[in-house]
Protein backbone atom coordinates (compact mmCIF):
# COMPACT_ATOMS: atom_id res chain seq x y z
CA UNK A 1 0.00 0.00 0.00
CA UNK A 2 0.87 3.32 -1.16
CA UNK A 3 1.50 6.44 1.44
CA UNK A 4 0.92 8.70 -1.55
CA UNK A 5 -2.52 10.40 -0.94
CA UNK A 6 -3.44 10.30 -4.57
CA UNK A 7 -3.01 6.74 -5.04
CA UNK A 8 -6.57 6.92 -2.91
CA UNK A 9 -9.96 7.12 -4.15
CA UNK A 10 -10.57 9.77 -1.63
CA UNK A 11 -8.57 10.97 1.34
CA UNK A 12 -7.84 8.66 3.90
CA UNK A 13 -9.10 8.47 7.46
CA UNK A 14 -6.31 10.00 9.94
CA UNK A 15 -3.92 7.81 12.05
CA UNK A 16 -5.46 8.30 16.17
CA UNK A 17 -2.51 9.84 17.58
CA UNK A 18 -2.43 9.55 21.62
CA UNK A 19 -0.63 12.24 23.94
CA UNK A 20 2.78 11.04 25.32
CA UNK A 21 3.36 12.53 28.73
CA UNK A 22 6.05 14.98 28.38
CA UNK A 23 6.19 15.32 24.53
CA UNK A 24 4.97 16.91 21.98
CA UNK A 25 5.02 13.68 19.82
CA UNK A 26 1.55 11.26 19.47
CA UNK A 27 1.29 7.66 20.13
CA UNK A 28 0.11 6.21 16.17
CA UNK A 29 -2.62 3.96 17.67
CA UNK A 30 -3.42 0.04 15.63
CA UNK A 31 -5.98 -1.58 17.53
CA UNK A 32 -7.35 -1.40 20.45
CA UNK A 33 -8.34 -4.97 22.86
CA UNK A 34 -10.06 -5.15 25.61
CA UNK A 35 -10.10 -7.45 28.33
CA UNK A 36 -13.93 -8.68 30.20
CA UNK A 37 -14.39 -10.22 33.36
CA UNK A 38 -10.79 -9.08 34.72
CA UNK A 39 -11.32 -8.48 38.22
CA UNK A 40 -13.48 -11.21 40.42
CA UNK A 41 -15.75 -8.72 41.92
CA UNK A 42 -16.28 -6.90 38.67
CA UNK A 43 -17.25 -10.51 37.07
CA UNK A 44 -19.46 -11.27 39.92
CA UNK A 45 -21.44 -8.24 39.89
CA UNK A 46 -22.41 -8.96 36.44
CA UNK A 47 -23.61 -12.12 37.65
CA UNK A 48 -20.73 -14.42 36.36
CA UNK A 49 -18.37 -17.03 38.08
CA UNK A 50 -14.98 -16.03 38.15
CA UNK A 51 -13.83 -19.62 38.54
CA UNK A 52 -15.58 -21.37 36.12
CA UNK A 53 -15.12 -18.61 33.12
CA UNK A 54 -12.17 -16.97 32.73
CA UNK A 55 -11.54 -13.34 31.29
CA UNK A 56 -11.52 -13.04 26.87
CA UNK A 57 -11.10 -10.33 24.84
CA UNK A 58 -13.17 -7.58 22.71
CA UNK A 59 -12.47 -4.69 20.42
CA UNK A 60 -12.87 -1.21 20.34
CA UNK A 61 -11.41 0.69 17.20
CA UNK A 62 -8.99 3.14 17.37
CA UNK A 63 -11.16 6.32 16.46
CA UNK A 64 -13.59 5.43 19.31
CA UNK A 65 -10.83 7.02 21.97
CA UNK A 66 -11.43 10.35 22.83
CA UNK A 67 -8.88 13.13 24.76
CA UNK A 68 -11.33 15.90 25.18
CA UNK A 69 -12.79 15.43 28.57
CA UNK A 70 -15.96 15.36 26.96
CA UNK A 71 -17.92 12.48 26.60
CA UNK A 72 -21.12 12.66 24.38
CA UNK A 73 -24.42 10.82 25.59
CA UNK A 74 -24.61 8.41 22.75
CA UNK A 75 -27.84 7.43 20.91
CA UNK A 76 -30.21 3.77 21.56
CA UNK A 77 -29.55 3.45 24.86
CA UNK A 78 -30.86 4.76 28.06
CA UNK A 79 -28.24 2.48 30.98
CA UNK A 80 -24.61 3.75 29.90
CA UNK A 81 -22.26 2.95 32.17
CA UNK A 82 -18.47 3.88 33.18
CA UNK A 83 -15.78 1.54 33.32
CA UNK A 84 -12.13 2.73 34.60
CA UNK A 85 -9.61 0.55 33.01
CA UNK A 86 -5.53 0.59 33.05
CA UNK A 87 -4.55 1.23 29.33
CA UNK A 88 -1.15 -0.77 28.05
CA UNK A 89 0.05 0.96 25.50
CA UNK A 90 2.74 -1.41 23.46
CA UNK A 91 5.90 -0.09 21.77
CA UNK A 92 6.84 -3.40 20.16
CA UNK A 93 4.57 -6.38 18.43
CA UNK A 94 4.98 -10.45 17.90
CA UNK A 95 3.49 -13.62 17.87
CA UNK A 96 3.92 -16.07 20.67
CA UNK A 97 5.41 -13.66 23.16
CA UNK A 98 6.30 -15.41 26.44
CA UNK A 99 5.11 -14.05 29.70
CA UNK A 100 8.90 -13.05 30.37
CA UNK A 101 9.72 -11.23 27.83
CA UNK A 102 6.05 -9.59 27.50
CA UNK A 103 7.11 -6.36 29.80
CA UNK A 104 10.03 -5.31 27.26
CA UNK A 105 6.79 -4.92 24.37
CA UNK A 106 4.85 -2.05 26.61
CA UNK A 107 5.86 1.46 25.62
CA UNK A 108 3.72 2.70 28.30
CA UNK A 109 0.37 3.02 30.27
CA UNK A 110 -2.71 5.41 30.89
CA UNK A 111 -5.84 5.91 32.04
CA UNK A 112 -8.89 4.84 30.21
CA UNK A 113 -12.51 4.09 30.53
CA UNK A 114 -14.33 1.78 28.73
CA UNK A 115 -17.99 3.52 28.33
CA UNK A 116 -20.55 0.81 27.94
CA UNK A 117 -24.27 0.58 26.37
CA UNK A 118 -25.00 -1.71 29.41
CA UNK A 119 -28.75 -2.06 28.38
CA UNK A 120 -27.89 -2.83 24.76
CA UNK A 121 -24.78 -4.71 25.54
CA UNK A 122 -27.26 -6.92 28.00
CA UNK A 123 -29.51 -7.50 24.99
CA UNK A 124 -26.45 -8.92 22.62
CA UNK A 125 -25.37 -11.46 25.84
CA UNK A 126 -28.34 -12.96 26.09
CA UNK A 127 -28.90 -13.50 22.21
CA UNK A 128 -25.60 -14.63 22.03
CA UNK A 129 -24.69 -12.08 19.53
CA UNK A 130 -21.50 -9.97 19.26
CA UNK A 131 -21.10 -6.98 21.65
CA UNK A 132 -20.06 -4.42 19.36
CA UNK A 133 -22.89 -1.82 20.01
CA UNK A 134 -22.86 -1.96 23.50
CA UNK A 135 -19.18 -0.98 23.21
CA UNK A 136 -16.88 0.42 20.20
CA UNK A 137 -19.72 3.19 19.46
CA UNK A 138 -18.78 7.01 18.99
CA UNK A 139 -15.86 8.22 21.58
CA UNK A 140 -16.59 5.21 23.76
CA UNK A 141 -13.11 5.03 25.36
CA UNK A 142 -11.93 8.15 27.01
CA UNK A 143 -8.59 8.19 27.80
CA UNK A 144 -6.15 10.59 29.52
CA UNK A 145 -1.74 10.81 28.06
CA UNK A 146 0.45 7.48 28.05
CA UNK A 147 2.80 7.41 30.99
CA UNK A 148 6.50 6.01 29.37
CA UNK A 149 7.00 2.61 30.97
CA UNK A 150 10.99 3.85 31.66
CA UNK A 151 9.59 6.24 34.02
CA UNK A 152 7.54 4.45 36.01
CA UNK A 153 8.27 1.31 38.44
CA UNK A 154 5.98 -1.86 36.75
CA UNK A 155 2.58 -1.34 37.71
CA UNK A 156 1.78 -4.88 39.47
CA UNK A 157 -0.44 -3.16 42.34
CA UNK A 158 -1.92 0.63 42.08
CA UNK A 159 -5.31 1.64 43.28
CA UNK A 160 -7.87 2.09 40.58
CA UNK A 161 -10.81 4.32 41.59
CA UNK A 162 -13.44 6.53 40.00
CA UNK A 163 -15.71 9.24 41.38
CA UNK A 164 -18.68 10.26 39.72
CA UNK A 165 -19.65 13.55 40.73
CA UNK A 166 -17.07 13.60 43.66
CA UNK A 167 -18.60 10.29 45.25
CA UNK A 168 -16.85 7.04 45.14
CA UNK A 169 -18.54 4.62 42.52
CA UNK A 170 -15.63 2.40 41.81
CA UNK A 171 -12.93 1.23 43.82
CA UNK A 172 -10.24 -1.85 42.96
CA UNK A 173 -5.88 -2.63 42.84
CA UNK A 174 -4.53 -3.52 39.96
CA UNK A 175 -3.25 -6.51 42.29
CA UNK A 176 -6.55 -7.47 41.81
CA UNK A 177 -6.44 -8.37 38.06
CA UNK A 178 -7.26 -12.47 37.32
CA UNK A 179 -4.60 -11.73 33.78
CA UNK A 180 -1.44 -9.99 34.97
CA UNK A 181 -0.30 -7.93 32.28
CA UNK A 182 2.78 -10.32 31.38
CA UNK A 183 0.26 -13.20 30.46
CA UNK A 184 -2.58 -10.97 29.24
CA UNK A 185 0.12 -9.91 26.27
CA UNK A 186 0.95 -13.31 25.96
CA UNK A 187 -1.68 -14.62 25.65
CA UNK A 188 -3.49 -12.42 23.37
CA UNK A 189 -0.54 -13.18 21.17
CA UNK A 190 -1.16 -16.51 20.49
CA UNK A 191 -4.51 -15.30 19.12
CA UNK A 192 -3.41 -12.00 17.09
CA UNK A 193 0.22 -10.61 15.71
CA UNK A 194 1.08 -7.43 18.30
CA UNK A 195 2.07 -4.55 17.18
CA UNK A 196 3.07 -1.16 17.86
CA UNK A 197 0.57 1.50 18.39
CA UNK A 198 -2.18 -1.52 19.83
CA UNK A 199 -3.73 -1.22 23.17
CA UNK A 200 -5.16 -3.01 25.81
CA UNK A 201 -8.05 -1.88 27.93
CA UNK A 202 -7.25 -4.62 31.17
CA UNK A 203 -10.14 -4.36 32.05
CA UNK A 204 -12.59 -2.38 35.12
CA UNK A 205 -12.87 -3.38 39.00
CA UNK A 206 -16.74 -3.71 40.53
CA UNK A 207 -18.34 -0.87 40.93
CA UNK A 208 -19.78 -0.05 37.29
CA UNK A 209 -22.91 2.03 36.94
CA UNK A 210 -24.65 4.56 34.68
CA UNK A 211 -23.82 8.08 33.94
CA UNK A 212 -26.31 10.48 33.36
CA UNK A 213 -25.82 14.11 30.97
CA UNK A 214 -24.21 16.61 33.29
CA UNK A 215 -22.39 14.12 35.14
CA UNK A 216 -18.31 14.59 35.98
CA UNK A 217 -16.46 11.17 36.47
CA UNK A 218 -12.95 11.73 37.86
CA UNK A 219 -10.67 8.43 37.06
CA UNK A 220 -7.30 7.81 38.62
CA UNK A 221 -4.89 5.10 38.94
CA UNK A 222 -2.02 4.96 41.30
CA UNK A 223 1.27 5.88 39.76
CA UNK A 224 -0.36 6.33 36.51
CA UNK A 225 -2.63 9.23 36.46
CA UNK A 226 -5.84 11.18 36.51
CA UNK A 227 -8.88 12.19 33.85
CA UNK A 228 -11.74 14.02 34.18
CA UNK A 229 -14.18 13.22 31.95
CA UNK A 230 -17.69 15.13 31.55
CA UNK A 231 -20.85 13.59 30.60
CA UNK A 232 -22.56 15.94 27.88
MN1 LIG B 1 -14.33 -3.04 30.31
Amino acid sequence: MSLDPSSFVFKPAPVVGAPVKGTDKLFPVRRVYCVGRNYAAHAIEMGHDPDREPPFFFQKNPDNLDFSGAFPYPPKSSDVHHEVELVVALGRGGKDISPEDAPNHIFGYAVGLDMTRRDLQGEMKKAGRPWEIGKAFERSAPMGAIVRAEEIEFPASGSVELEVNGELKQQGDLNQLIWKLPEMISYLSQYFELAAGDLIFTGTPAGVGPVSRGDVMRARIAGIGEIEVKCI
